[in-house]
Order: structure tokens, then C-alpha cells, then sequence
């Protein structure tokens, strides 16, 4: 049962939550976070927002107190608390949607592993993370006890990934993996820096953005210990909003660094939090700033309840395309779609490429920075013409004549 609270009280209650809070122990801060009906001690919530507590049909509701700090209690449209609250259309299932969009259950050999990609596998460490993004795509198993992986699990993770030569990556996920105790991500790390054709690991976590402090000295010291010639170790976050760029989220990233562990962001595209090309930009030029680099972003999946998220998928190419030109390269994300039933990953791209007219052996480009048509000439010796698509000579016309205006 939801209680109401004054907007008076709901400061006093913050107040109080965070004096309690040892505010750069991990330990305290996941001791202290908000669960369920508890948000309504600290947001003064909608009627929407209390439906969706009430009736949410995904994971649980979770938040550590220094990520909560970063929301607004009083203004529903405020991105940090969106992520944070669920709201009524988190309730209702429409029937494109389904709790496993990827199909990662399906290609899964052995619990908790997905072999999607010849050479790649996904390790779902463990159901458990610091917040409870309301967009998760894994919340058909993240939050849920019923989800813990034992030691013998992974054990028998590890024992497919021995078996098969050709995985060279392994992404670990969950969950987030750094909510594990240090003990065990050794433990991990030791095991997959044991298997010789193992090459690559990535750490997915969102710690850097909703806890911080839990990426400490000790942690960085057994990432680095694993970090060597035989397995590279490697983290992707994911920052959505301009928001969670902190000082503490900053220092994070930079111990992070120091273990020798390049970080990379992978944002999701989420409907009236970050849908904005100015926002992306503003994103993308603080985690520059932080010294992260832009990985994805991503699509959001069909999963339940997800209507409250969902853009038109032109809304991603329509913010890349902004992006280029106002910021380096190496700051914008691909934007990608991982296809539902298993199809794996593919990136979309504007339309900047014209079509090749062979007579001249010219290509046509847009360009993102003048807005008008560019030309490159084909090699003379080149075989490859036949694959390109063909300008017809009325349209090269015409794409000579506007050149003088933007398209
Ligand atoms: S941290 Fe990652 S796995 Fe956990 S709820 Fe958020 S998106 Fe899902």
C-alpha cells in the first residue's frame, strides 16, 4: 500500500535517507536502497506512477540513495526518476512484445550462456544490480532470486566455453556483474584468464552510473591482475542522460583507466529521457570529457511493458545524423538494432551515400557538415563498379543542379 507524503515530508525523508547513508560505502549504499513502495517517501508521485508501482509486470523496483539524489522528487518528467519509477504504461503487455525479444533463452546451451555469435558468448553472471533501470531488456531474469547463478553454474558455463575453441569473446553480464562480491569476480576473471582461446572480456555494468563507489581500489586491483597478455578486459557502461556524468561517476571511470580497462557507453534510446539530439550531444561531450567513449545505442527492445520507452526507430538516425560534425568521432555511438528472434546486431546509418554515376566514375556523397553534394572518383582500375547502386542520369542531373543549396 502506497502512503502519501507532503512535498515538506518527502524532503525531510531524503534528508534522512541520505545522512544515513555512509555515502561512499557501497555496502551502505546498497544497505539503504529505496525497494517498492518506499519510492513514494521520497517522489511525490502520479497517479500513473503510483499504477505502475502498484502493477508493474517487470523486475522490481530498486535504487541506491546516491543515484535517487540525482532525480527530481517533485517534476514526473525528470529523466533520472523516469528510469527510476515505473508509471503506468509499464503495466500493459501489448502482443508484439515479449519478455525475451533476442530469443537469448533459446540459443542458450547451458543455463545462463548465450552462444549468439560464432566466436562470442554472453555470461549472465547474476540477477542482481545496484538500480533497477525500468527499461532493462533482461527483465524477464534480472531482480529475480529465482535467477541466481550458483557456483555450479558457472562452473558449468565455464566447462561449454573450455569445449569450444572458437569463443574468443565473453561478454558478462546479468545483472551486473561488479554486484558481486570481489571474491567472486576474481574467481571469474581467474577462470576465463585459465582458458587458453579466451581472448577478450567484457565487464557490462552500470555501476559506474548508479553506484560508484562500488568500483573501488580493491575491485580495479583484481580486474588488473587478470588484465594481462592472455585475456584483455575491457567495460561497457551505459550513461543515458547528461545527468549522470558526475564527479563521482568520473572518478569511477578513471580508476577504472588506471587498471588498464578502456570503458565504452552504451546508451539506450529511451522515449522523453534522452530522445533528443541536443541532449545526445550534451551525453556524448561529457563522457569525452570523463574519457569514455561512445560505443551504441541502442534501439530499445519489444519487451513487456515497454511502451512508455519505445521511439520511432528514425528518431536514432535522426540524432546520429545531428551528432556528426559537432563532436569527434570516437564520441558517436553506432546506432544499433539487435534483431528480435536471434538475428544478432546491425547498425544503421543515415543515408549520407548517393549512388555511383559510372559514366564519370563518380559516387555522390551528403555531406553532414556542408549539407550539399560531394563527389570521389572510383579507381580507374577498379572491378568492383558493378556493386554499387547506379545514379540515373536524370537524378545526377538534378543533384547537380541543387548543389548549390542544401539538400
Ligand atoms: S543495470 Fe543493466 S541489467 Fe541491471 S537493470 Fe539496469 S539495464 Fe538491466
Amino acid at each position: 500500500m502506497l502512503s502519501n507524503f507532503s512535498p515538506e515530508e518527502i524532503e525531510s525523508n531524503r534528508k534522512d535517507l541520505f545522512s544515513r547513508t555512509i555515502w561512499e560505502d557501497p555496502t551502505s549504499q546498497l544497505a539503504h536502497r529505496v525497494k517498492g513502495n518506499d519510492l513514494s517517501r521520497y517522489f511525490l508521485l502520479t497517479d500513473s506512477e503510483k499504477k505502475g508501482i502498484e502493477e508493474t509486470i517487470r523486475l522490481n523496483v530498486s535504487v541506491t540513495p546516491y543515484y535517487l539524489s540525482l532525480s527530481d522528487p517533485f517534476d514526473p518528467h525528470c529523466p533520472i526518476r523516469r528510469m527510476i519509477v515505473p508509471d503506468s504504461r509499464e503495466s500493459v503487455f501489448s502482443a508484439e512484445e515479449s519478455p525475451d525479444p533476442l530469443e537469448e533463452e533459446r540459443l542458450s546451451p547451458v543455463r545462463g550462456l548465450t552462444h549468439m555469435y560464432p566466436g562470442k558468448v554472453l555470461l549472465f553472471s547474476n540477477h542482481s544490480c545496484s538500480v533497477y533501470c525500468r527499461h532493462c531488456m533482461r527483465g524477464r531474469k534480472v531482480s529475480s532470486p529465482n535467477e541466481r547463478m550458483a557456483k555450479e553454474d558457472l562452473e558449468l558455463a565455464f566447462d561449454y566455453i573450455r569445449s569450444h575453441q572458437e569463443i574468443e569473446d565473453v561478454v558478462i553480464s546479468g545483472g551486473d556483474p561488479l554486484n558481486l562480491a570481489d571474491s567472486r569476480i576474481d574467481w571469474i576473471l581467474g577462470e576465463l584468464s585459465s582458458i587458453p582461446h579466451v581472448k577478450i572480456c567484457r565487464l557490462g555494468t552500470r555501476n559506474p552510473v548508479t553506484l560508484p563507489f562500488r568500483v573501488t581500489e580493491e575491485l580495479c586491483k583484481i580486474i588488473e591482475s587478470h588484465n594481462n597478455d592472455s585475456l584483455s578486459i575491457f567495460c561497457n557502461t551505459q550513461f543515458n542522460h547528461p545527468k549522470e556524468c558526475t564527479q563521482e561517476a568520473k572518478a569511477a571511470v578513471l580508476r577504472l583507466l588506471k587498471a588498464g580497462v578502456s570503458v565504452g557507453n552504451q546508451s539506450v534510446l529511451l522515449k522523453g529521457i534522452n530522445d533528443d539530439p541536443e541532449i545526445m550531444l550534451s551525453l556524448h561531450k561529457k563522457l569525452l570529457e570523463m574519457r569514455v567513449r561512445a560505443y551504441y545505442l541502442y534501439d530499445p527492445e519489444l519487451i513487456p511493458g515497454s511502451r512508455g520507452f519505445r521511439t520511432p526507430l528514425n528518431k536514432g538516425l535522426e540524432i546520429v545524423e545531428y551528432m556528426r560534425g559537432k563532436i569527434a568521432g570516437m564520441g558517436i555511438p553506432s546506432f544499433v538494432n539487435d534483431l528480435p528472434g536471434g538475428g544478432g546486431k546491425i547498425t544503421l546509418s543515415p543515408n549520407w551515400y548517393l549512388g555511383y554515376y559510372p559514366k564519370t566514375r563518380q559516387h555522390a556523397f551528403r555531406s553532414a557538415l556542408t549539407g550539399k553534394v560531394h563527389y570521389s572518383f572510383e579507381p580507374v582500375d577498379s572491378e568492383e563498379e558493378s556493386k554499387y547502386p547506379i545514379l540515373e542520369e536524370s537524378i545526377w542531373e538534378k543533384l547537380n543542379e541543387n548543389n548549390t543549396s542544401r539538400l
